[in-house]
């Protein structure tokens, strides 16, 4: 079998030897004689993987000790209204800054919520072209919220805001793991799995141990910090098979060297491609400004509407799928996240450069 590359912007492209190995593992996990599928989430098979799984995300990702780090369930979508209801206490505002389609639905759960919000930065009148860095953070402000990496427009903050002691919050769905953590201002980072950690289906929550603490009566216990923190991510049934299949990928990362070494082969990915655009003439023409780019999701547009989709149906023809662009945006996406092998972007490269001589 030969495997297609895949640029789609999640769920997305996964390391080929875990499949295998999950391939390998399905019918019988570890001579278990069943699958981890059917295993019991209280059973030693289990346990093992879960435990395991936090653990290498703790070392991997230099988690300090005063942070939880918690599996749950409703898509990263689910933290756009856990995180305002848990975080706000009586009369307490907040601070988002608004990059794009993700933290505009971040901002509206709030609201529904009835939480003060306020939009210190927005790149919206640019088409979230960039990453803003003029803002002020309101005194008080309980947190500050933004998103890393957007998955959408293809910005991506290089550097985090400076808070004064207010803690940030991460949307960091599209670029977990895919550089080192500064911790320091951090007190939630959040990411759904299915772009930079595993199949769809389980949402890392990594946050600061203060910040679970609320006890609010008026908020369902499923859906308190507090509730999942207590229980290590086992107050009700979690997705095994999806934390299994997250496991296998932080192994995978490790074996090839860890952050560093994928954060170094990030970059080194995303300049081919950039580097194509910028060297051809105003032929590609990049979405993001070039210091917001992002080394995940690259955004660019043809000259018109017409020669795009001649673009995708004959990246198509090579093998190369996923690369039309969201319809906010246009034109076309490459998304590639860790698991896109360099041999992908190499083919994605080659390819643009003859799309280019040929039309
Ligand atoms: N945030 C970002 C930055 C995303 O890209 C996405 C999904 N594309 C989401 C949140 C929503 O994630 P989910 O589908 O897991 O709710």
């Amino acid at each position: 079998m030969s495997r297609i590359f895949n640029f789609y912007a999640g769920p997305a492209t996964l390391p080929e030897t875990i499949l295998t190995e999950a391939a390998k593992e399905l019918v019988d996990f570890k001579d278990a004689g069943m699958s981890i599928m059917e295993a019991s989430h209280r059973s030693k098979a289990y346990d093992d993987v879960h435990s395991q799984a936090i653990l290498d995300i703790r070392n991997l990702y230099n988690v300090p000790d005063n942070f939880n780090i918690l599996f749950l369930q409703g898509g990263a979508s689910s933290q756009f209204f856990m995180i305002p209801m848990n975080l706000f206490g009586d009369g307490d505002a907040a601070d988002y800054i608004n990059t794009g389609a993700w933290t505009e639905k971040a901002i509206k759960e709030a609201q529904i919520l009835g939480k003060n919000i306020n939009i210190i930065a927005s790149a919206k009148d640019t088409n979230f072209d960039r990453i803003p860095r003029d803002y002020k953070i309101t005194n008080n402000a309980k947190y500050l919220y933004i998103t890393s990496n957007n998955t959408i427009a293809g910005t991506q903050y290089h550097s985090f805001p400076e808070t004064n002691g207010v803690p940030l919050v991460i949307d960091a769905s599209s670029d977990i793991f895919s550089y080192q953590i500064d911790w320091k201002n951090i007190g939630i980072l959040f990411a759904g799995a299915q772009k930079n950690a595993g199949p769809a289906g389980v949402t890392i929550v990594i946050i600061r141990k203060d910040l679970c603490e609320t006890k609010n009566d008026s908020i369902p216990t499923m859906l308190r910090y507090s509730t999942h923190a207590d229980k290590n991510s086992l107050f009700n049934t979690p997705p095994v098979f999806n934390i299994y299949m997250v496991g296998l990928n932080l192994k995978w990362l490790k074996s090839i060297g860890g952050i560093q070494a994928i954060q170094e082969q990030n970059q080194k990915k995303a300049s081919m491609i950039y580097d194509v655009i910028d060297g051809s003439d105003g032929y590609y023409k990049g979405h993001a400004q070039k210091n917001s780019r992002s080394l995940m999701n690259i955004t660019f547009n043809l000259k018109s509407p017409e020669l795009e989709t001649e673009f995708v149906a004959g990246s198509i023809k090579q093998n190369l799928i996923g690369l039309k662009g969201h319809r906010s945006v246009g034109g076309i996406r490459a998304s590639i996240y860790n698991a896109m092998p360099v041999e992908g972007c190499e083919k994605l490269v080659d390819f643009m450069k003859n799309f280019m001589k040929n039309n």
